[in-house]
Order: structure tokens, then C-alpha cells, then sequence
């Protein structure tokens, strides 16, 4: 299969890239190099069946550059984490709006089908016991900019959608909540990674509020084989797939965890949401998702624990220390 992945350079882009040639695939990632990196290719630059376009989304040509005969694009280029949202949020909106709607047109146009990543913010405040897709969104005020990734990301859905309905564009969603691994960087708020590299640099982790918010955290090796297989099926097009952890964690839980799995010294810092981020910020409790859809469809079942996930991130992270190598949990897909 020829495939096209936009935001290709980043966090779970590049595991998927991998994923993708190991399968047989020839993959294209294009990525204008925002918050990925070429680094995160590394070990497959060179490859024969691999070639990168830097370049940016919003800009057609470039788009098509990568769209002219692919069999399928995963569309996964975005402004994506707290900090980068709150502190850019003009740029954020124009990539998650516009970009998103030249890719909807430039895969039409080139014939292929289309895999868009969204993500569990849409449901915003939704404390809800299980989120199902149908779950309402309860979104915080337009003038608070940390939704506005939320509004943007709903958008994409929503557009998808409607090329789907009005011109039978072969699009299926994906609905991630809290993906974590290897090559995540904590940059931009992600909070695995800035928790884990606190721990290993013997400085205090930092848990913001009271930190009795709770999330579903999932590793990017069970996440990158449910996407792929979601992108094959056609009963998936114009639906929408949760994908996120079984375990339901407190982030106080967490870096309590982190703290204890990684022998570190450190102090666990409350720090008020004040104090952590730019005006426009509001968090949310609780989320937890109902992944009995994905199940259904390509049997998601994510498997991996919260330790391996700590101990994956904190191998990335060790000075001088090598990665290790994700471990694909889900079918290998042969094409
Ligand atoms: P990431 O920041 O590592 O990846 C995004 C990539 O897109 C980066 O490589 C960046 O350089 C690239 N990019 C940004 N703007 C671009 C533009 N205008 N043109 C071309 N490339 C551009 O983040 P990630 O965690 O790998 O996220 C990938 C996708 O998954 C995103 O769509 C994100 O919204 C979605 N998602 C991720 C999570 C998560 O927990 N990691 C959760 C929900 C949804």
C-alpha cells in the first residue's frame, strides 16, 4: 500500500511510520518540523520504501505532494498540547481548522481514503463514567483558549463528516485519549514525560491542582496497530472510534508512581493551575473512554500496563540511555 502521513516527524506519526514499512507499506510523512523532529525518524531515514517532504499543511501543494497516489493518508499533523494551544492560539486554530480542511479536499481530489486523528478533548468537561462516541461535549467558555483545541478538533469531525455525506469521501475517525511512549516530548504539557524527566533529573514533579484529576493513559504501541486497522476497514468510514487506556489514574497516582518505579529521590510540588499556565486555562477531572466500538471493529484491547508505560518514557529519557524498542501489541498488519 502507498501511505501518506501527515505530521509524520511527531510523537505517535513516527512509530506509526514504523509500524507502516515493517508492514510492507511505502510511507510518505510530510511535516513542517513545528513540534516533531527528524530525529524521531532516525531509524528509518534511508529506508527504500520511506521518503519525507518537509512542508506545511496549510499549503495545498504540498499537501498534494504527498496525496498523488497514495492508497490511504493518515492525517495526524497538528498543534497539539496544553501550552502550545494557550500560548499560540491563532496559529493552533488556523492549522487545526484550515490545514485539516485542505487535507479533507486534497484526498478527495487524489482519490484516497483518509484516517483523521481526533481526540478525547471534544468531550471537554464530560466526567462521565465510560465515554461513548455519542456522549455529549461539555465544553468551557469560547474565551478561554484551552478549548479551543476542542472546538477545532470537533471542526475537523465535523467537516469529515460532511465530506463523507455530501461527496463519499472514505474517512474514519479516531478518537485518542492521553497517548504516551517513547519520542513524547513534555514541551508542550504533556504530562507523562515532564513527570518522568523531574524523576530522573531528582527535581520536584510537579502536579498541578490537587492532582486528584483523573486520566486513562495508553501506550502508543497498542494505539499505532488499532489505528492502522481502523484505516482498513470500510464499515469504519464516517464513524468515529475511541481509543485510550483501561486504567483509570489519578495524576497525584501517578507521579507517586513514577517517583516510586524509578527509585527517584523527588518531592512531589502541588502547583496551582494559576501558577502553571497563561490566562485561558481550565482543566478537566475527569475521562475515561468506553473503547467497546474499537473492540468490536478490530478487537482494541489495550494491554500494556502503567509501569511498562513508565518504564518505556523513562528509557527514552535516561542520559545517554537507548530507547527501548516499542512492542507492537495488536495483529501485524500484512498488505
Ligand atoms: P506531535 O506534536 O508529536 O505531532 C504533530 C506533528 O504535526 C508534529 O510532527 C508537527 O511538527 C506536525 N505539524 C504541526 N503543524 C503542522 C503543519 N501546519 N504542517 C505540517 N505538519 C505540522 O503530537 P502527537 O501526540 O503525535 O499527535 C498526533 C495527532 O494525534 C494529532 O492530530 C493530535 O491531535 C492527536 N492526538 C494526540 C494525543 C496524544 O495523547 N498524544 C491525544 C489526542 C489526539
Amino acid at each position: 500500500m502507498k501511505t501518506a502521513i501527515t505530521g509524520g516527524a511527531g510523537f505517535i506519526g513516527s512509530h506509526l511510520v514504523q509500524y507502516l514499512l515493517a508492514a510492507g507499506d511505502e510511507v510518505t510523512a510530510l511535516d513542517n518540523l513545528s513540534t516533531g523532529r527528524l530525529e524521531n525518524l532516525r531509524d528509518v531515514i534511508g529506508h527504500p520504501r520511506f521518503h519525507f517532504v518537509e512542508g506545511d499543511i496549510l499549503d495545498r501543494s504540498a499537501v498534494d505532494k504527498v496525496a498523488v497516489g497514495a492508497t490511504r493518508v493518515f492525517h495526524l499533523a497538528a498543534a497539539v498540547g496544553v501550552n502550545l494551544i494557550v500560548e499560540h492560539p491563532l496559529e493552533s486554530l488556523r492549522t487545526n481548522i484550515h490545514g485539516t480542511e485542505v487535507v479533507l479536499d486534497s484526498v478527495l481530489a487524489n482519490g484516497a481514503s483518509l484516517l483523521l486523528a481526533s481526540t478525547s478533548e471534544i468531550y471537554g468537561k464530560n466526567t462521565s463514567d465510560r465515554l461513548s462516541e455519542e456522549a455529549d461535549r461539555i465544553l468551557g467558555s469560547t474565551l478561554k483558549s484551552r478549548w479551543t483545541y476542542a472546538a477545532a478538533k470537533g471542526i475537523d469531525e465535523a467537516f469529515a463528516h460532511a465530506y463523507w455525506r455530501e461527496f463519499g469521501l472514505r474517512v474514519a475517525i479516531v478518537r485518542l485519549f492521553n497517548t504516551v511512549g517513547p519520542r513524547q516530548t513534555g514541551r508542550y504539557g504533556m504530562v507523562v514525560p515532564r513527570l518522568v524527566k523531574q524523576a530522573i533529573a531528582g527535581e520536584p514533579l510537579t502536579v498541578y491542582g490537587d492532582g486528584k484529576q483523573t486520566r486513562c493513559f495508553s501506550y502508543v504501541g497498542d494505539i499505532v496497530p488499532a489505528i492502522t486497522g481502523i484505516s482498513e476497514k470500510t464499515s469504519a468510514y464516517g464513524n468515529a472510534y475511541n481509543l485510550g487506556g483501561s486504567h483509570e489514574v489519578s495524576i497525584l497516582a501517578l507521579a507517586e508512581r513514577i517517583v516510586e518505579l524509578l527509585g527517584s529521590d523527588s518531592d512531589i510540588r502541588f502547583v496551582p493551575y494559576q501558577e502553571a499556565y497563561a490566562d485561558g486555562y481550565e482543566d478537566m477531572r475527569r475521562r475515561v473512554p468506553d473503547n467497546s466500538k474499537a473492540r468490536e471493529l478490530v478487537g482494541f484491547d489495550p494491554q500494556t500496563t502503567l509501569d511498562q508505560i513508565i518504564r518505556s518514557v523513562a528509557a527514552d529519557y535516561r542520559p545517554n540511555g537507548k530507547p527501548d524498542p516499542v512492542q507492537w501489541k495488536g495483529t501485524m498488519v500484512a498488505n
